[in-house]
């Protein structure tokens, strides 16, 4: 089979080296790819993925692309192209595509159409309101004395989350938002939840329009600094498993998540292919879906598919072609953790072009892969080309071993300005 890997991050990494795995895969492409995408080879053949400089949200490019070389699998990695509709683009014209159609990640690019249907098809949510009007929010965060989540409706880069602690805070936040419009068009309504206390978690489920096959746990870091401080980041780490959860509250949260979700997308006429990836908090009273993404996270697809065992290929295409029911996900019991290094300055501005060293010495170490995403190959070095640069990632027998193998790969790697936590997995250790 020939496949094209859509996306240039930490993510798509993992999606090439798990998919080159296969002994189905005689070609890869990936547009745009990374240079540690370049540096991977098919398992089966020893031949070179081959990075094409498209970005993932040139749409029309993507289809003459696959129109020329006729792959036999595209698949999506990041939401944007999924939101603007590259799989609808695709099957119109008759190429083969992984991932959800445009109505399906609206999911994702719309928290208003997630929050309607998680109340309409009774999906544990917090409570919330949704609103275009300022004055009508304000009534309702006044309601919540302002320990709210203000939220604006679309696709805003990851930062279009307000968390606010005040009635001050949150007028703010709606203020942004609504009038000011911080985020544009993403920003002519916004959601508005309670705050909701508890754990965070991620989950994942593989889809395909009828089933939905739930993966292990796992927790992302969204904060830039130890201790959950600093920015909001797209991620700074990952592990799985998480262990705030057994096997069977695991399996009784997917359940009634799940279910409904299955259901309501039946009643609605919604065919989703791909990854849904809630974002849930563990609360006193029960689960409670935070929102819906549609696709892999990014670190979380680091830690989920160096645990997959089997053969991803297998997987996408039961997802695509609606047979998942006769497949089995099978994870490896060994922990994963990802730490990302990310560049001085991440998420705010940062430079680029800085040269990586030790990258060949930290791949020696034994259940260590280094997943590269904001790299660019100038001649012979590796250099940075973005702000979360490389995930670390490694195999244990357990999490402390897992993080013990990951941080000894960190401290070999050096770039000027890197920076990374050094508390990615601590929460499940305490
Ligand atoms: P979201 O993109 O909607 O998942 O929000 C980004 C982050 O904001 C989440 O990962 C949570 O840490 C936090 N968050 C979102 N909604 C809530 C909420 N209702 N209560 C508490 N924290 C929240």
């Amino acid at each position: 089979m020939r496949l094209l890997v859509i996306g240039s991050g930490g993510r798509e990494h993992a999606l090439v080296w798990k998919l080159a795995q296969s002994p189905h895969v005689t070609q890869m492409w990936c547009a745009p790819g990374n240079a540690g995408i370049a540096e991977e080879r098919l398992t089966g053949n020893q031949a070179p993925v081959e990075c094409v400089n498209i970005g993932a949200e040139a749409l029309s490019k993507l289809l003459a692309f696959a129109r020329d070389k006729r792959p036999d699998l595209t698949i999506v990695g990041p939401d944007n192209p999924l939101a603007l509709g590259i799989v609808d683009l695709f099957q119109k014209n008759g190429v083969r595509i992984w991932g959800p159609n445009q109505k399906a990640a609206q999911f994702e690019s719309s928290k208003v159409f997630s929050q309607v249907f998680m109340e309409r098809h009774g999906i544990p949510t917090a409570r919330a309101g949704t609103f275009s009007d300022a004055r009508a929010a304000k009534d309702f965060t006044a309601s919540l004395n302002g320990r709210c989540a203000v939220k604006a409706d679309g696709l805003a880069l990851g930062k279009g989350v307000l968390i606010c602690d005040s009635v001050a805070e949150a007028d703010k936040a709606i203020e942004d938002i609504l009038v000011t419009k911080a985020f544009g068009a993403a920003g002519e309504r916004v959601v508005i939840q309670e705050f909701l206390e508890g754990i965070e978690i991620s989950l994942h489920a593989l889809c395909d329009g009828k089933t939905a096959k739930l993966f292990p746990t796992a927790q992302d870091h969204k904060r830039a600094l130890d201790g959950d401080q600093g920015l909001n980041t797209g991620g700074m780490g990952t592990y799985s498993p998480a262990p705030f959860l057994t096997d069977h509250q695991l399996a009784d949260v997917g359940k009634r998540i799940l279910e409904p979700w299955v259901a309501g997308c039946a009643a609605e006429g919604i065919d989703f292919r791909g990854i849904l990836y809630p974002g849930v908090m563990l609360t006193k009273d029960g689960p409670k879906v935070l929102e819906f993404n549609a696709r892999f996270g990014d670190p979380e697809a680091q830690v989920y598919l160096t645990r997959l065992e089997g053969d991803l290929v297998e997987l996408l295409e039961a997802s695509v072609n609606g047979t998942l029911d006769r497949h089995e996900l099978k994870w490896s019991l060994m922990a994963s953790v990802c730490v990302v290094i990310a560049s001085g300055g991440y998420p705010g501005s940062y430079a680029k072009g800085k040269p990586i060293s030790g990258l060949s010495e930290a791949a020696r170490l034994p259940n260590v892969k280094v997943f590269h995403a904001g790299t660019a190959r100038s001649g012979d070095t590796v250099a940075t080309n973005g702000g979360r640069v490389l995930g670390v990632t490694a195999l244990g027998a357990d999490l402390w071993k897992a993080r013990a193998a990951a941080y000894e790969a960190v401290e070999k790697i050096r770039f000027e300005g890197a920076h990374f936590r050094r508390d990615i997995g601590v929460k499940a250790l305490r």
